[in-house]
């Protein structure tokens, strides 16, 4: 053994080849790693000792989790790119030519390049755990399988089940992986050494007129004629492709380019052709911008694996029984997710009222797990069975963590947390969800504020992956880094940042929705700035996402950064009066905002009242000059987030750029192929933004003042990113 793969034969004649890279917890496939198996091919190909060829690994929970990524980033021009992933594909061929049976036994992570090297086998098998997830994510980073993926695997499943795992990139496990024929045969765990014996018999036995075989041979035949039915095959790309443009409005090409080579060579060009069509597609994302922002923000969520949150770290506290004060929205999206990963969860609320709609929040969410048969019903019920709640303390006393999800009122809050104090352990810590008052006021009700931390969820709390973990001036890094582990025990990603107005992302947020607002007071239209928004690839509009988050919501938040931040983060005049004088206007909760909504609340059309009350303001608002160019919707809209995000940096925030973008693309939904704020910035060249940033400055004052950070890293010819 040399770079990973254990070689041994048996006196039977059954040749293994076991992946087990030193050194490292997974097995992947780099360029190293790939020769070795050739050379092993090389061996065991001809060799009359060997009657049956299986291949596994020594990892826990990893069969092979794909290529080599640090080798896709490195990639610098398509002839790099030829020259690797032709490799691969040249050895994974090699592979697939074996004359002996070759099986892959699939325990743990089998995924991008790893499940190609499952399909260069012959046969399959799926050792059955939760671990066991077969799938190409490659999309996700911008690419397409390139070891024969978009061949193989068409080949064997079919064209509908082979699309949804190409092009949504998402795993499928081993019982599905078996129904949709990926696999010849599922193993359960227990029974793995018998049951994998009697496969390998019933295939040396009985040679290709095996079940194995009969039932894949079956299994492609009836898919033949049913694909050949009408124009089945004609409508599966249809819609497939109409799938996509309404989930990626085009901006992601990696799953469009897996379409095609798929629609150029689905049982046209298996072979030879095939692959270099795949290649060639493969080279040209490999080197484009999308994939290389995709690869950066893959890199940057494996460190935020790794970060503890704080530098002096020391200890953790051990968190099993959590407590919520709080039912509402966020209080029940909270509890959801905790019952969820079968934590205990005692809620307090004031009313049976509010109790009751907390209770049916929880439930529909895991109503909604069992409808897409992530949860069984018996999973539910127990899972349901973790929260409990009441209009008291009770269990309090026992509480390892207790989190504050009640109004946005700084003195209910501050009484609360007295309260609260008095009630749990001496070393529990309390968190508040507070998305825009300070951790460090907020502590000063508690005798021991160095417990204290803000934990910021976003709405809808089952989706939204991002949690600010807020330290104040007197949080303990013992504090900070055990919300940063229990997050991460919940699957979301925890970033630190400081306590400051509007923490990192509705800092940033909320000053670009202004901007918005002040665009529409300088004479755009609800619709026009929405829409080149989207074009540019945010999620919704900013005035589809005022009524979303509520206006009145959003307006407070807006409020409190300009009291933190003075004139410079001065709310627009048109979201004042919409706040003060129409409260009809909450948004999509009172079914009416900057749209009209149906009675399904769903958009109509955009709200010409917004129009007559910006007229009836005409003479508070500082008109600027008319013509302006459609141009500045985007310029004003991004490099405000921009110009904010550089004032996060330079004030230290948020620890480094990576981090910030992250924030920014799972919390605030900036657009992942576009790489995250910062590095869209260096896209456009830091000196081109400060020009243009110090041109906003003279035509409309000191909103655009240039972050001082900007200024320097421009004039010392940096970048965000190295
Ligand atoms: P909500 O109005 O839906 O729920 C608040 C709940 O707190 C209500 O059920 C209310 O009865 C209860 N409550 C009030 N006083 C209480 C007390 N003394 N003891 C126990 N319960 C009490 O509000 P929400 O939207 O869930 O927001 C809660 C917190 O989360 C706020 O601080 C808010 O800023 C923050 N937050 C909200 C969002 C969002 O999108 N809604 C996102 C992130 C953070």
């Amino acid at each position: 053994m040399t770079n990973g793969i254990d070689f041994s034969i048996d006196r039977s004649g059954v040749a293994n080849l076991i992946f087990d890279l030193p050194d490292e917890k997974i097995n992947k496939l780099s360029k190293n790693v790939l020769e070795e198996l050739e050379r092993a091919i090389n061996v065991i190909d001809g060799n009359k000792a060997i009657r049956v060829l299986l291949i596994s690994s020594h990892k826990k929970d990893i069969f092979i989790a794909g290529a080599d990524i640090n080798e896709i980033r490195s990639i610098t021009d398509e002839k790099d790119a030829r020259e690797k992933v032709s490799r691969g594909q040249e050895i994974l061929n090699k592979l697939a030519k074996i004359e002996i049976p070759t099986i892959a036994v699939i325990k743990g992570a089998c995924l991008g390049g790893g499940l190609e090297l499952a399909l260069a086998c012959q046969y399959r098998v799926a050792v059955l755990n939760p671990k066991t997830q077969l799938g190409l994510p490659e999309v996700n980073l911008g690419i397409i399988p390139g070891f024969g993926g978009t061949q193989r695997l068409p080949a064997l499943v079919g064209l509908e089940e082979s699309l949804k795992i190409i092009l949504s990139g998402k795993a499928i496990d081993g019982e599905k992986a078996y129904k949709i024929g990926l696999v010849d045969e599922a193993i359960h765990e227990e029974f793995l050494e018998e049951s994998l014996s009697s496969f390998v018999t019933e295939i040396i036995k009985n040679g290709k007129k095996n079940k194995f075989l009969s039932r894949r041979v079956g299994n492609v035949r009836r898919r033949f004629y049913t694909e050949s039915l009408l124009m089945k095959k004609h409508l599966i790309f249809y819609y497939a492709k109409k799938d996509l443009w309404e989930k990626t409005k085009g901006h992601y090409l990696a799953q469009f380019f897996a379409l095609e080579v798929i629609k150029k060579t689905y049982r046209k060009t298996y072979g030879t052709r095939g692959f270099k069509i795949e290649l060639d597609a493969f080279c040209d994302l490999a080197v484009g911008e999308i994939s290389k922002n995709l690869i950066e923000i893959y890199f940057t969520s494996e460190a935020l694996k790794k970060d503890a949150g704080v530098d002096d770290f020391i200890a953790h506290k051990d968190i099993k029984n959590v407590a919520l004060l709080g039912a509402g929205i966020m209080g029940g999206g909270i509890a959801w997710l905790f019952a969820n990963y079968n934590f205990n969860v005692r809620i307090k609320d004031i009313t049976q009222q509010a109790i009751a709609l907390g209770y049916n929040q929880i439930l529909k969410i895991f109503n909604q797990l069992q409808k897409i048969r992530k949860l069984n019903s018996n999973q539910a019920s127990l899972k349901m069975a973790n929260v409990s709640a009441g209009l008291d303390y009770t269990n309090f006393d026992h509480s390892d963590l207790v989190i504050e999800a009640v109004v946005e009122n700084i003195a209910v809050k501050k009484n609360i947390l007295k309260e609260i104090e008095a009630q749990v352990p001496n070393d529990a810590i309390i968190a508040s969800n507070t998305s825009s008052l300070s951790i460090s006021e907020m502590a000063r009700a508690l005798e021991n504020p160095s417990r204290f931390v803000g934990m910021h969820f976003f709405n809808p709390v089952n989706k939204m992956p991002l949690v600010e973990v807020i330290y104040g001036e007197k949080t303990s890094s013992e504090t900070v880094a055990s919300i940063v582990k229990i997050s991460k025990k919940l699957g979301k990603t925890p970033i630190v940042v400081k306590d400051v107005p509007g923490f990192l992302v509705n800092r940033i947020l909320l000053t670009y929705l202004n901007e918005s607002a002040y665009l529409l007071q300088d004479g755009f239209s609800i619709k026009k700035i929405d829409s080149e928004i989207e074009q540019f690839g945010m999620p919704m509009g900013p005035f589809v996402l005022a009524d979303v988050v509520g206006i009145d919501v959003g307006v407070k938040v807006a409020q409190s950064l300009e009291n933190g931040y003075g004139s410079r983060m001065k709310v627009a005049e048109i979201l004042q009066e919409i706040y003060t004088n129409h409260k009809n206007l909450l948004g999509k909760k009172s079914n009416l905002g900057f749209y009209n909504y149906d009675k399904n609340n769903k958009i109509t059309t955009q709200n010409l009242a917004i129009y007559e009350i910006l007229d009836s303001i005409k003479d508070k608002i500082k008109s600027s000059e008319n013509n302006i160019n459609d141009s500045e919707i985007i310029e004003r809209c991004i490099l405000t987030m921009i110009n904010e995000s550089a004032k996060c940096l330079e004030e230290n925030v948020v620890k480094n750029a990576r981090y910030l973008d992250m924030a920014m693309i799972m919390g605030a939904g900036f657009p992942a192929f576009r790489g995250g704020v910062l590095r869209y910035a260096d896209k456009l060249g830091l000196q081109n933004i400060v020009k243009k940033l110090q041109n906003f400055e003279k035509k409309y004052g000191e909103r655009f003042a240039v972050s001082k950070l900007l200024i320097s890293m421009e004039q010392n010819n940096q970048k965000f990113y190295d």
